[in-house]
């Protein structure tokens, strides 16, 4: 899956529209501190479904709108988009019939976050799959960020063992798996209450 665009209005210290061109090959971003290089990432973090406010340097989510400064004022609201070449068809079935796949997520003060692929409205989720899916998720273990590598060493082994799943791209599976299990648990508790009234019946 190959990035080709990432798009930022609002976000953070962009306060204007800002294209990032992806190009095939190695892409550096230099610039002096404090000019924007981490906010960058957090983007593409974000747009992919992060959901961490700690994950942002935040403490809400809405911290990622841009503020305001000495001269412009706060925005109301960020957006983000990401242009992904979809040619081999990575993404899952039911978004892989275009060449061309931009997801963009918006966040709007008291509003909360919304996503969009190829302009449709989708959830959260259908966005965190097809990333997850595609071994390039929020948590990608490509996108690593200042410190991490120190965190990565102390971790425990179970949270290591995460990073190998989303390197493998099953983590995708195992969150399947896991909404599978809590649906079954709520058809299991339904059975349950129709057994118990079908007594109360006899
Ligand atoms: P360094 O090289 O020091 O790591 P950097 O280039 O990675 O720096 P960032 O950390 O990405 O820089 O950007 C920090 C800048 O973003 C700061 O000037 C900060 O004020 C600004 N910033 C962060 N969040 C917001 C926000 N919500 N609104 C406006 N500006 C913001």
């Amino acid at each position: 899956m190959q990035f080709d665009r990432l798009r930022l209005t609002g976000f953070k210290s962009f306060v204007d529209t800002t294209d990032l061109i992806i190009l095939q090959g190695l892409t550096g971003v230099v610039g002096p501190n404090g000019c924007g290089k981490s906010n960058l990432l957090e983007a593409l973090r974000w747009v992919m479904g992060e959901n961490r406010p700690t994950a942002m340097r935040g403490a809400g989510m809405e911290d990622v709108i841009f503020a305001g400064s000495g001269r412009r004022p706060a925005r109301a609201q960020a957006e983000v988009t990401i242009s992904v070449d979809n040619s081999d068809r990575v993404a899952p079935a039911g978004m892989n019939d275009a060449d061309r796949l931009e997801i963009t997520r918006r966040i709007t003060r008291d509003a909360g976050s919304a996503y969009r692929i190829n302009g449709r409205e989708v959830r959260a989720r259908d966005v965190q799959m097809l990333f997850a899916d595609a071994s390039t998720g929020s948590h990608s273990p490509a996108l690593v960020r200042q410190g991490q590598i120190g965190e990565l060493i102390n971790a425990r082994s179970q949270a290591r063992g995460r990073i190998l799943e989303e390197a493998a791209g099953i983590s995708g599976l195992y969150q399947r798996r896991h909404e599978a299990v809590l649906k079954l648990d709520g058809a299991e508790a339904n059975l349950k209450r129709v057994d118990e009234t079908l007594d109360g019946l006899a």
